[in-house]
């Protein structure tokens, strides 16, 4: 599903844009139109899936379009650490880059200089706070935090926060709230405790579950962490270290499958390519080509990561790190199918890190780090690169942005 299908206000949609993002993953495509069309809802989506853009993009279209009052907190976001409170204020800023709402991140930690600036955001009323609990209670405690027109609560990450044992904190903050409001939980876990916290705060929820399948754990997995140039030559090296029957190769653009594809030829690989630009018969013939062994290398976009039955395929290369968990599960999932074991390797570009980091976390563990070849030059270190994941490279979050402009 695209994000033009939403009918987001064009502010939204250039911030969507210049975030990187095409399609919805789908978590969004099932909690965007709930919370549209006002429903609270209760999702368990783990982190990775792109659960944060799920409610902060129909949140800031509420605030762009519907009429609401200026000097007040008009939603609150409440999440288990001060790492993911950054995390969402620099999501939200990228979003919101755009349009005139203003966002604050509120948590512990911060010097005195902070402590102000929160204040001050707090009595003067932003569009959207993002909190850590205790601190949002500290300050709704000393009395001038507006919430009488607070009209939606976003509860992130649940479970977390319960184990951590923030439970009379949340409650604490909820009775502070109007009554008349959209609330939303998001858990990765749905324990009896979230279901209950869920029918103490919900008014007739929608439940959306996305639960991710797991790779079998016969499937060798491994990453090699590169630059973009050194991706060519290693994909040779492997390809001629051991005879491999059958590579299913995925990119994510129609481009460089194209390349990739003309290097493998030019180097006498037998290889060829499938994707959107190709007629029916001629996808057709290259699928039947490698499906009967006679192809041993195929380059794909993501057309071919889900559905397709090919059996025996030894291995999978991920060119490129694919759009979200889900991707990665499918795309490895073509191998080791009915054959005993199989291959997926993924390569990480700097710019990729972070969302390679978001999949991993998702799978529960990190994926191995291969070695690359030596006569490959130099490789980049692992560590989550600031601007990774498709979004664009913005400053640090804003505490507070005056919110009059509107
Ligand atoms: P989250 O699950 O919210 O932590 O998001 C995981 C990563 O996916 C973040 O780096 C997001 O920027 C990215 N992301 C979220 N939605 C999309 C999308 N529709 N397309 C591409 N990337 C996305």
């Amino acid at each position: 599903m695209k994000f033009t299908d939403f009918g987001f206000d064009p502010r939204l949609m250039e911030g969507i844009d210049a975030s990187g993002y095409e399609n919805a993953t789908p978590v969004q495509e099932q909690v965007i139109p709930l919370i549209m069309a006002g429903k609270d809802v209760i999702a368990s989506a783990q982190t990775g899936t792109g659960k944060t853009a799920a409610f902060l993009l129909p949140l800031i279209n509420k605030i762009i379009t519907d009429p609401h009052e200026d000097h007040t907190n008009n939603a609150l976001v409440i999440v288990p650490t001060r790492e993911l409170a950054v995390q969402i204020a620099q999501h939200m800023e990228g979003l919101s880059y755009f349009t005139s709402v203003s966002s604050i991140a509120v948590y512990g930690g911060g010097d005195g200089n902070a402590f102000v600036q929160e204040k001050k955001a707090l009595s003067h009323g932003a569009d959207v706070v993002i909190c850590t609990p205790g601190k949002m209670m500290s300050h709704i405690k000393m009395g001038y935090v507006k919430l009488a027109g607070l009209k939606y609560l976003i509860l992130d990450e649940a479970d977390r926060m319960l184990d951590m044992g923030f439970y009379d904190d949340i409650m604490f903050i909820i009775d502070s709230l109007p009554k008349k409001r959209q609330n939303l939980l998001f858990s990765a876990t749905m324990p009896h405790k979230i279901r209950e916290l869920a029918r103490k705060i919900l008014h007739h929820p929608e439940e959306v579950n996305i639960s991710i399948s797991k790779p079998p754990e016969k499937i060798k997995q491994e990453a090699f962490i590169v630059y973009e140039t050194q991706k060519i030559p290693l994909v040779k090296h492997l390809l001629s270290k051991k005879d491999f029957k059958s590579v299913l190769i995925f990119c994510s653009s129609k481009i460089s499958v194209k390349q990739l594809t003309r290097d493998l030829k030019r180097a006498r690989f037998l290889a060829d390519e499938i994707h959107s630009d190709l007629d029916q018969p001629k996808r057709e013939e290259v699928l039947i080509q490698f499906k009967s062994g006679r192809l041993p290398i195929l380059v794909a976009t993501d057309i071919l990561s889900r559905g397709i039955d090919i059996d025996n395929i030894d291995l999978v290369i991920n060119y490129d790190v694919p759009h979200d968990g889900e991707d990665y599960v499918h795309r490895i999932g073509r191998t080791a199918r009915a054959a005993a074991e199989g291959s997926a390797y993924t390569f990480v570009t700097v710019k990729e890190q972070r969302k390679f980091m978001s999949i991993e976390k998702l799978l529960g563990k990190p994926v191995p780090k291969a070695i690359v070849p030596e006569e490959l030059g130099e490789t980049p270190a692992y560590n989550a690169a600031p601007s990774g994941g498709g979004n664009r490279n913005f400053s640090k979050p804003r505490r507070f942005q005056n919110n009059n402009k509107r």
